[in-house]
Order: C-alpha cells, then structure tokens, then sequence
C-alpha cells in the first residue's frame, strides 16, 4: 500500500492531524528527542483505500539544530514516501524553518500537500492564502483538533498517492478458490482428482481445439466447491508428439498462474527428482500458495520413510514453511485433509499484517540484533509496511542495504512471529537516496 510521510516542525499539530487521519482516538507517542519512538508507521483508510501513514517527527534528532533536523526529516520523506504532507501553523504563518522545508521539498519528485493546521475559526481563515508563498501549491485549512477540513484534505491526499493493484485476485470474492494440481507424469494426478471428484466432476470451462485447452471442474472436497484449473493437463494423452515435455512444462507454468494454490504431488516411493524442485521453485516465484502432497505412501516402509526424510531435509530447504501431506490415491489414505491444508496455505496467503504490529515486531527485533555494519556504516531500518497480500509482501525502509543473510534472519523471525504457513512471503528493501 502507498506511503504518506507527515513532516513539519514541533508544535504544528502533527500528531494530532495524524490521529485525525488515522480516524481514531489512539494518541501517537510523543516522546523525547534522542529516544528512538516506538511507532512510526500506522494504517489508515479512507473511502476504501489503505495506505500508510509515517509521521516522521522524532526521527532524526539532530544536534545541528531545528531547521536542520526538519530539512532531514523532509529529505527522508522525499525518499521513503509516495507523497508528502507538510503541517504548517496557520495562526503563526510560515516561519523561516518552514520556508526551508518547503525550498527542500519543492525538488521532491512527489506530490507534496500543504496542511494549513489550526484553522479553528473563520477569523483564521485569513492566515491561510499567505501559505501560498512556500511554493507548494493551495493550502488546505484544516483544524486537526476539531476536524475541520479534514475530509477535503483527505481526498486530496487519495488523489496524490498511487493507485496500487487491488488485492483481488479474479475470480469472485467468495467464489471457489483456484487450486493447481502439478507433478511429473505418472504421479497419480488424474488418480488423486478421481478420487477427490468421485462420482461428480463438473467441467465448468472448455475451450476446445486450442494447444492449451484448458479445462476446470468444480470439486468438492468437504462439502465446499474448489475450482481446480486447467485439469484438461492432467488427462491422459498418447504422447507421441516431440517436445511433448516442452508442451507439459508449459502447461504446469500456465496452471500455476492461474492458480491461488498449488498442489505438487510427490512420489512418495521414489526419490525426489529435480524436476519436482524446479517445479517447486517456479510456485514459490510465482508467489503462490504451496502444498507438499506425497502420494503412493501406500507402497513407502520404514527404510523407504528414513530414506525420504533425509532427501527432504536437503530438497526442500527452501520451503520449510509448506504443509505436507502422506496420501494414498489408491486407498484414499489422508485424502480427506486437503481441505483444511488448503484452507490454512491460503489463509496466510491472504494475510495483513497491520502496520502497528509489524513496526512493534520490527523494532523488538532490531533492537536484539541489529543489521551487520556494511563498509562502516550501519544501515538502519526506518519502518516496515506490508506493500501486498497474495502472498504477503512486506516492504522494509532503510538508510542502507541489508545484507542476504540479514534478509533471511528477518524473514525466517518473522515467520516464528506471524506464521503465514503454506505461504511464500516476500521481503523487499527500499533503501533512502
Ligand atoms: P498422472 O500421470 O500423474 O496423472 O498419474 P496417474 O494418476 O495416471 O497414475 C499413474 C500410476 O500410478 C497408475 O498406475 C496409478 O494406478 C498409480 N497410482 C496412483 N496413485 C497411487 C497410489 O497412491 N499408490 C499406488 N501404489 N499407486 C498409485
């Protein structure tokens, strides 16, 4: 979701217009220069859209005085933000401070709105024309403290940030979800769907005559529909044709695509092939949901079962998170679970991670173990934000880059923290400049 920074001297009445944004009672800290502020990042919505909310007081105390610590604080936001808000005290007009956030942020490549704050009365009204000198176009009277304004200055703020891909992903809201059933041939896949679908299996889309014909049926599975896509690939076929291996690693990427979650079935009594982690891999870039399901567990003994862990502890490193299933297509061994396994991979996959609690994660977290220091210099992390769900995609903001290794760290806490099981979760760094 967009960033809106809010900067402006002490005083101004910051805070109090962020609450207003943030349309709600909960006070943002004010606390002393020097001590690094709890919170720096909150949620707002505002006729149906998300965005977030920086207010950048308290950031960067800064020994060289006001106007200096003010101009950082506003080349930060120019940096970090998607649009800039700058409080100005109506009843004092613009001091030279403010004229000097206003020549910085007059090159900033963003929108950047002016709040003319404290406009409680009409009489006050008469302040807020001057504001027009700082360059930054028409000032907006508002009175944080008593709301005045405030719906106008929002829906210019909507209008200054970017509009972001909305979170649906096809398909109606609350329809079926859209399962991909993927795995090498032979596998059991047209087993395990006959299985799933037993008697009733709904073809719900054909286009016939076409290379890539594809096909999905409705299936229930504990009562509910799933829409599994695309199981025209999972029909058995002569395969006489050259490049039909081509045609198949095709069809599996398209599957995956227009799939939310992935099914990979696994030969359970048979190593694991490289092919099932390049399949793997591809899901986990594709950003989908992920669920392990090793079939023909039927045929797996004991050796068979050490044997198996042990090629999974090294094939699948990079997907710890993915449930796993032991199943049987053949005697319908565990088959009956897919239902709540898919239910908790999409569930993460659909996850937000309101920004209040990601900041209190991240600051715990980083107050423990720093980022490693990168040619003498210690890269900060400012404040996080979650960009995206489907899958949760959390974007950090930083002074400097964060090493791989750290990125990991980051990630694999912030699993233990909020989960997201079944999900991949992407992490991604905006460094300031
Ligand atoms: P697909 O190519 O992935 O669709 O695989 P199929 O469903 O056609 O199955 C390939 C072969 O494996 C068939 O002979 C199935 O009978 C067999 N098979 C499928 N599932 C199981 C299972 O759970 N246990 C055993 N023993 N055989 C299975």
């Amino acid at each position: 979701q967009p960033v809106l920074a809010v900067v402006g001297r002490p005083n101004v009445g910051k805070s109090t217009l962020v609450n207003r944004i943030l349309g709600r009672r909960e006070a943002v800290v004010q606390d002393t220069p020097g001590v690094t502020r709890d919170r720096v990042a909150y949620d707002a919505l505002w006729n149906g859209r998300r965005f977030t909310v920086v207010d950048t007081g308290g950031w960067e105390p800064d020994a060289s005085g006001l106007q200096a610590a003010v101009a950082a604080q506003a080349e930060l936001a120019m940096s970090t933000a998607d649009a800039i808000l700058l409080v100005v005290d109506a009843t004092v007009g613009a001091t030279g401070t403010d004229d000097a956030v206003a020549k910085v942020l007059r090159r900033s490549k963003r929108p950047v709105l002016v709040a003319a704050n404290k406009v409680d009365s009409e009489r006050a009204m008469a302040e807020v024309a001057a504001l027009w000198g700082l360059g930054l176009g028409e000032p907006f009277p508002v009175s944080a403290l008593h709301g005045r304004g405030s719906g106008d200055l929002l829906d210019a703020i909507l209008e200054a940030l970017p509009t972001t891909p909305r979170d649906t992903f096809g398909g109606q809201p609350g329809g079926p979800r859209r399962v991909a059933l993927v795995g090498k041939p032979n596998v059991g896949k047209s087993s395990l769907l006959n299985r799933l679908a037993g008697e009733q299996r709904v073809v719900v889309d054909s286009v016939a005559g076409t290379t890539v014909d594809p096909v999905d049926e409705l299936i229930e599975i504990e009562g509910r529909p799933w829409r599994f896509v695309d199981t025209a690939g999972l029909r058995k076929r002569v395969n006489t044709a050259s490049g039909t291996e081509y045609y198949a690693s095709l069809r599996t990427k398209a599957a995956i695509d227009a799939a939310e979650v992935v099914i990979v079935l696994l030969d359970a009594s048979e190593p694991v092939t490289e092919q099932d982690l390049r399949v793997i891999t591809q899901i986990v870039e594709a950003g989908r949901a992920l669920v392990l399901a090793f079939n023909k567990w039927d045929l797996v003994d004991d050796d068979r079962r050490h044997q198996l862990e042990r090629e999974l502890d090294r094939g699948l490193v990079r997907v710890p998170w993915a449930e796993r299933l032991n199943i049987s297509a053949r005697t319908g061994r565990a088959v009956g679970k897919f239902a709540p396994v898919l239910d908790r991979a999409l569930e993460s996959w659909d996850t937000r991670v309101p920004t209040g609690q990601l900041n209190a994660w991240l600051n715990e977290i980083i107050a423990a173990t720093p980022p490693p220091v990168r040619g003498g210099r210690q890269p900060k992390v400012l404040f996080a934000t979650q960009a995206q769900t489907r899958p949760p995609t959390i974007v950090l903001f930083t002074t400097g880059f964060l090493e791989a290794g750290y990125r990991r760290f980051l990630e694999r806490k912030l699993r233990e923290t909020f989960g997201f099981s079944g999900s991949p979760v992407r992490l991604s760094v905006r460094v300031r400049e």
